[in-house]
């Protein structure tokens, strides 16, 4: 491992922070306000900052974007407002394996989920009730530290969740109504990561739950791109050259 800086971004649309006081009151420095605080108290060597959708270049400009090992989002009621060129600029940072991704609850309608995993994100939802987060995969980078499932009082998320088929499915969620979820998933997309994460509806508590902040440490480590050992071309290169007459010298 590279002793370099992580640099991460917690992009939030930071609305219903200034619009709806239940929501201020849970969270009055935003979600992502909450997010980096508690980032920073795991490892003091993040480079942590926040941007939202109100802020100049939606938060994003390209200095920024640019500089960014990994982009945690959070949008729900204002997804139709993220530029679309910035939209295509995440993309290709993600699948040139310059930056991971990670997309937090309702982001599973955000056009950065589903331009990047390719997917229209429908799910069904209901009232705010109890859930059971299980822990499908305790090997998992993501999951370290995670008993085998944990208690939450969310929003309800349920299938049929119209993605992909994970890479791999990390977490499954159980609500007291009966409904299942995949709550924990990730994939692979071009040189790049992407984690989904299902908790964290306005109006619940859930980013103070010490195992979704442990899990969310966790996913930003993993989602870090990798020290690619090649270079990486936005293209489709034609070869002019047989790599096979390095056998012949
Ligand atoms: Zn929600």
């Amino acid at each position: 491992m590279s002793e370099k800086k992580l640099n991460v971004v917690v992009w939030n649309e930071y609305r219903h922070e200034r619009l709806e006081e239940a929501c201020r009151n849970i969270y009055p420095d935003g979600i992502h306000g909450l997010i980096k605080s508690f980032l920073e108290a795991d490892d003091a060597s993040l480079n942590v900052r926040l941007a939202a959708l109100d802020d100049p270049d939606q938060g994003l400009p390209d200095e920024v974007l640019s500089e960014t090992d990994v982009l945690l989002w959070w949008g729900h009621m204002a997804h139709h407002e993220v530029d679309d060129g910035l939209v295509e600029r995440i993309r290709q940072r993600v699948y040139m394996g310059k930056m991971g991704l990670i997309v937090l609850h309702s982001g599973h309608h955000s056009k950065v989920f589903k331009q990047v995993v390719g997917t229209n994100g429908n799910l069904s939802w209901g009232r705010d009730q109890n859930e059971i987060m299980w822990n499908l995969l305790p090997a998992h980078p993501i999951a370290a530290g995670i008993p085998d499932h944990f208690n939450l009082f969310e929003e309800l998320y349920c299938e049929p969740f119209y993605v992909p088929q994970p890479d791999e499915l990390v977490f499954g969620g159980w609500f007291e109504d009966g409904f299942i979820f995949r709550a924990g998933l990730c994939y692979y997309r071009g040189a790049g990561k992407v984690f989904y994460f299902q908790p964290g509806h306005e109006f619940c508590r859930s980013y103070y739950n010490p195992y979704i902040q442990r899990i969310i440490c966790n996913a930003v480590k993993w989602a870090a791109p990798n020290d690619i050992g090649y270079p990486i071309e936005n293209g489709c290169p034609c070869i002019q050259y047989k790599l096979s007459d390095k056998f012949e010298q």
